[in-house]
């Protein structure tokens, strides 16, 4: 036998050579330079954690931690096992290290591989790579729509066309309860033309039903009730105001009252985007709130939400497309709204200037203006822009340059013009700005 049959890779594990590689880093290039923009910082994460980690937090009774994960043996009779997703162990060591006690906010985003024993097949390999974001600190439904516009800016900017997004809320610990026990009834019934896994799980956890892959599943979860069905008037209120502002930024989406996500920790909002070339049930992302996470794993109570992005997905997705080289983000502007009118235009305003390559944040705490211009100055900002009744009532944005003091007012349709005369990119390339992430 010869020595190049001799050693494999291990099925479901790729080697990426230079000509593959530059793409791998063109594309990463990208995400980075998208989060920045945000206001999100790196972290780094370990490939391996404790086994209940997962347990605790994706959830017993589901796929990946039921048949999926790569689980080995440490000294003194402890488990581990290879990271299967990014969240968990970004809420593990934000708690480790007191981060949330510091931040109001904590805004961070990985790159980096994520182990599954799935059954290897396009686009789905053992080791994968993922682009994930996470904010933990607000249950303000724009932090859902922040996240989803920076996952779509992302995916534009590296090219892939043809995207579609799909929101659903699956409710939360006041309203899951009833709609458990609904399904629960609807599925006892069909219990018979419900495959093995869900039979088994029909008890302990009958949402899964709504992701099982099995067509017959499929079909007689589209036919039960669906969660949105059964929704609080909290998580109706959410789901509401993020289309709203889904809208209002001008992201099209559709309501999938079948989707779920398959790890237990999601909570009201969740959201998938598919592209083309991958099949309609393929997601290449996806994500949504994990408002109970944190405290699940001995934290406070903070809402959070977070996403991830198939790197594999959407090199399929782009074909031979060459994707376009990533620019540094322009300038630091923070978003001020005095008084809660003026957050919403606010908001849309963030969205367009962060499209258009502006680093730029701004508050979801509904703090005083004084505090968020004190959060600005923390924060390094070079300008902040602030609207309150008298701004909004004359069609203007007060431009207030941090360094000199001076505050302009300008039309709001020539606020992108305004900035980007006086603001030009800082050399460097992908340099992270300092300070949105402090520790
Ligand atoms: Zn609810
Ligand atoms: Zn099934």
């Amino acid at each position: 036998m010869s020595q190049e049959k001799k050693y494999r890779a291990v099925k479901g594990m790729a080697d990426i050579f230079p000509e593959g590689a530059a793409r791998w880093r063109a594309l990463e290039d990208r995400a980075v330079s998208a989060a920045l923009r945000y206001g999100y910082g790196e972290i780094r994460t370990p490939l391996v954690e404790p086994t209940e980690l997962f347990v605790r937090s994706i959830g017993e009774t589901t796929d990946i931690v039921e048949k999926e994960m790569f689980t080995f043996a440490g000294s003194g009779g402890k488990s581990f096992s290879l990271r299967p997703e990014g969240t968990a162990g970004v809420v593990r060591a934000c708690l480790e290290h007191g981060v949330f006690g510091q931040n109001p906010l904590v805004r961070c985003f990985y790159l980096g591989p994520m182990f599954r024993r799935e059954r290897p097949q396009a686009g789905r390999r053992r080791q994968f790579h993922q682009f994930g974001a996470e904010a933990i600190g607000s249950r303000r439904p724009a932090l859902d729509v922040e996240l989803i516009d920076l996952l779509l800016l992302f995916l534009e900017e590296a090219g892939l066309e043809g995207w579609s997004l799909a929101v659903n809320s699956v409710g939360c610990p006041r309203c899951r309860p009833g709609y458990r026990e609904q399904l629960g009834v609807y599925l006892e019934r069909v219990e018979d033309r419900l495959c093995e896994n869900c039979r088994r799980r029909r008890e302990t956890n009958p949402l899964r039903t709504l992701d099982c892959k099995n067509p017959s599943c499929r079909e007689l979860a589209g036919e039960g009730p669906k969660p949105v069905d059964s929704l609080c008037p909290d998580c109706s209120s959410h789901l509401a105001s993020a289309e709203r502002l889904l809208s209002g930024i001008g992201l099209p989406y559709t309501i999938d009252p079948m989707m779920v996500r398959g790890l237990d920790y999601y909570t009201s909002l969740v959201f998938e985007v598919t592209g083309p070339a991958l099949g309609a049930q393929d997601a290449v992302a996806g994500g949504g709130r994990y408002d109970n996470l944190v405290g699940e794993l001995g934290g406070p109570d903070l809402g959070a939400a977070g996403f991830s992005v198939g790197l594999e997905r959407i090199l399929i997705g782009l074909a031979e497309k060459e994707i376009p080289p990533a620019a540094a983000p322009l300038g630091r502007l923070y978003l001020a709204a005095a008084g809660p009118e003026a957050f919403e235009p606010q908001f849309i305003l963030l969205s367009k200037l962060r499209r258009r390559g502006f680093w730029a944040v701004t508050d979801y705490g509904e703090r005083s203006l004084k505090a968020q211009l004190r959060e600005a100055n923390k924060l390094g900002a070079g300008r902040v822009l602030i609207r309150g009744p008298e701004e909004l009532a004359a069609g203007t944005v007060k431009i207030k340059d941090m360094e000199s003091g001076k505050e302009t007012s300008v039309p709001e349709n020539e606020v992108t013009s305004t900035l980007t005369r006086c603001l030009i990119s800082p050399p460097g390339g992908l340099v992270p700005p300092e300070g949105e992430f402090r520790r």
